[in-house]
């Protein structure tokens, strides 16, 4: 049944059909709901005049009344300015415009009350507002005092004489008929208890707000329903996973007593034992687990993962742990090899470079289940690959695997699905998780093992290449091995090509004598294969790479990681590189190479390196930086299409949201009481629309 907001927005008065096509392709704006969604992105502050003698140039934009004294022509040429001295009685400014000055000079009369809105500068001694808008004073606009909504719009749409006031136009004609229209969405038990605005006065108020205060709390509403809801969806999904899927029962925990008393390495830290004890309770809980173990680089997941595995392998059931690369897989093989031989476990690799009497081998050991633990890439996806009984599915980093894969993992066990552990080591802020991840179980281990010495991190300019070459001279002296990385070799891109070809080429006259890998999308497995174990034996003293690196390769004889143009990366990805050293006893740096020009943006990033190792700080500081579309995108995980809330700034109202959610679910979870019906109502609603929800976990 089409309502009121399905209407197609040509039908509001002043748009019609040529200018809807224009507005439909432009900002995606279809019917009467997109368009009362399409919320002021700012408002302009018209609540108050200041006086010319408060202003400065910290201000925004401001609004002032007074008179021009007289005009002046100032400059020539491109320089040519015109300027209105500007009184209130108080002080004076300078009204300046560069463009338009006839049609000025004929319009705005000297001695004539106006009022100016516009953002003031300094410009040496005296304060100035560059085109300002003007109008003259009158009882009417001296008294009226409200917040002026400004609206996203294109330059397209601009040409064509929709810009802001005319989409604030729009609104205030289809509010009018909208109020009506308006459901509440929210019982009216919880609008009590959270203090929230009724939803037709925060849509009302959140597009012609009166004041500050009325706008904070229409758009707190607003962000509490969004984040509500989804947390809402989220929750959901949760639940109806656990009653649906069992999970075996692993209890038996011999292996692990054998493990942990005769062949355990070192001393496990608080941390890690933590996320075990929590990792252990959902594996005898009865029910799937799906939970998501965040932690630092270095911060010793994969250890953790095994332990995980040695429970459910001592209740005969298998262990898949799957890697984003070879190399890595490789690494993990390796480590975990070591383990299942003392233990006398049978544990195999399998990847895309795995050779078929390999695979055949391994096939038949899955399916006979004589192989344990199974190691690899993507290969363990494919249909060939079948577990005599996949007990725990881990997946380390999982920003580089899709939801898709995940589940593909589920299907490996026909009987019941297996346990899911997914490791990550992009920290991500506890906001963006709860929306990303809400229906993992999240565990974080928030602690390095003991006796790391913080890498120590410093930024060169380019022109200072010889001290950083001295510095990289002296700790290869030392007996120590560096990393030198250049920014991504996206396949078909020639010019990083290019540079790391160059680089490598001056490095090499840079240090004659010394033995230099190198290691770059574009070589062959076996080949990168190859060069990765010279510099693992340490043969290789200096490698030069692209960032393949970046995914949790562990050398500890690696102290130093110098990265080439680090202004080109974003702040986590100077993180996850960072990490690749601090591995061993050895105080280990990072150095960062920049161009001396730096975008504001850069600055903040490389000021970031240097002042913290803390992964969490990092993140949240990416967080600001490019807001959460930014990093979900690169996440591959698709964004929750939020339209008021804002995941950078909100953490707080979510988890006020989250938690009534919870409450609301714990109470109902079928939402069949009357008391939420209209929650319930909404819920559909949702689903209905064209907002794929399914993207967002
Ligand atoms: P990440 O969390 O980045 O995957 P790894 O699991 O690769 O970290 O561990 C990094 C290094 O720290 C490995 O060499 C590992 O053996 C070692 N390690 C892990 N836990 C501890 C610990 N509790 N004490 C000392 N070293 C540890
Ligand atoms: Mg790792």
């Amino acid at each position: 049944m089409a309502g009121f907001f399905d209407t197609k927005i040509e039908f509001l008065k002043g748009i019609g059909p040529q200018k809807a096509t224009l507005i439909n392709k432009e900002l995606e704006i279809f019917t009467f709901g997109d368009l009362i969604q399409h919320y002021p992105f700012r408002y302009e502050d018209r609540t108050k005049f200041y006086s010319l003698s408060e202003l400065d140039d910290s201000l925004p934009n401001v609004q002032v009344k007074g008179k021009i004294k007289r005009f002046e022509l100032v400059g020539g040429g491109r320089k040519k300015r015109l300027v209105g001295h500007f009184t209130d009685g108080t002080s004076s400014i300078e009204l300046v415009w560069f463009q338009g000055i006839s049609w000025i000079t004929n319009k705005i009369k000297p001695g004539v009350e106006y009022v100016v809105y516009g953002k003031p500068t300094r410009f040496g001694s005296k304060i100035n507002i560059t085109h300002p808008e003007m109008e003259v004073l009158t009882a009417k606009n001296e008294q009226a005092a409200y917040l002026s909504p400004v609206y996203h719009t294109s330059e397209k749409l601009k040409k064509k004489f929709i810009d802001s006031r005319a989409i604030s136009k729009y609104q205030k004609s289809l509010l009018v008929n909208a109020v009506n229209h308006i459901r509440e969405t929210l019982p009216s038990e919880i609008i009590q208890e959270y203090k929230l605005m009724d939803k037709k006065r925060a849509v009302v108020f959140i597009h012609f707000p009166n004041d500050n205060k009325v706008l904070q709390l229409a758009q707190y509403r607003l962000k509490f329903e969004e984040l509500f809801f989804v947390q809402l969806k989220l929750l959901k999904m949760k639940v109806a996973r656990m009653d649906k899927f069992r999970g075996a029962v692993f209890n038996d925990s011999s292996l692990v007593t054998e493990f942990y008393n005769n062949h355990l390495p070192f001393e496990l830290t608080n941390a890690q034992k933590r996320v075990i004890k929590e990792v252990y309770r959902d594996l005898r809980s009865g029910q799937q687990m799906n939970r998501l173990v965040q932690g630092d680089v270095g911060s010793g997941k994969t250890i953790v993962a095994f332990i995980c595995g040695l429970l459910a392998i001592s209740s005969d059931a298998q262990v898949a742990l799957m890697a984003p690369t070879e190399i890595l897989a490789e690494q993990h093989f390796n480590g975990l090899k070591v383990f299942c031989d003392a233990l006398g476990l049978n544990i195999r690799r399998l990847t895309g470079s795995s050779k078929k009497a390999d695979r055949n081998e391994i096939h038949a050991a899955l399916e006979d289940g004589s192989l344990n633990v199974l190691v690899g890439t993507h290969a363990l996806l494919e249909e060939k690959v079948k577990f005599k009984n996949l007990g725990l599915a881990i997946i380390d980093e999982q920003h580089r695997f899709g939801v898709a894969q995940r589940a593909k993992l589920w299907q490996k066990n026909k009987e019941v699905f297996p346990h899911v552990l997914v490791m990550t080591a992009t920290p991500i802020p506890r906001t963006l998780a709860m929306t990303l991840y809400g229906d993992l179980d999240i565990s974080v281990i928030d602690e390095l093992p003991a006796g790391r010495k913080p890498i120590k991190t410093i930024h060169f300019y380019d022109t200072n290449r010889l001290k950083a070459f001295g510095f990289i001279a002296e700790q290869i002296k030392l007996g120590r091995q560096v990393y030198i990385v250049y920014p991504l070799i996206e396949e078909s891109e020639k010019l990083d090509y290019k540079d790391l070809m160059d680089g490598y080429e001056s490095i090499s006259r840079a240090f004659p004598k010394i033995p230099i890998g190198i290691l770059h999308g574009r070589m062959k497995p076996q080949d990168k294969d190859f060069e990765m174990k010279r510099f693992v034996k340490g043969e290789t003293k200096i490698m030069v790479a692209t960032t393949v690196i970046e995914v949790g390769v562990n050398v500890p004889n690696a102290t130093v990681m110098v990265i080439e143009n680090s202004e080109k990366f974003g702040l986590s990805q100077l993180h996850q590189l960072r990490g690749r050293v601090g591995r061993g006893a050895d105080q280990s740096y990072c150095i960062l190479m920049s161009d001396f020009k730096l975008s504001k943006e850069a600055k903040i990033r490389i000021e970031t390196m240097v002042r913290t190792n803390d992964g969490f700080e990092i993140a949240e500081t990416d967080l600001q930086l490019r807001g959460p579309g930014d990093i979900m995108g690169t996440m591959q995980s698709g964004v929750a299409d939020l339209l008021v809330s804002d995941l950078a700034k909100d953490g707080p109202i979510l988890q006020i949201a989250r938690e009534c959610a919870k409450k609301v679910l714990d109470e109902d979870p079928e939402l069949t009481t009357e008391k939420y019906r209209p929650i319930k109502i909404q819920l559909d609603n949702l689903k209905k629309s064209t907002v794929n929800w399914s993207r967002i976990s």
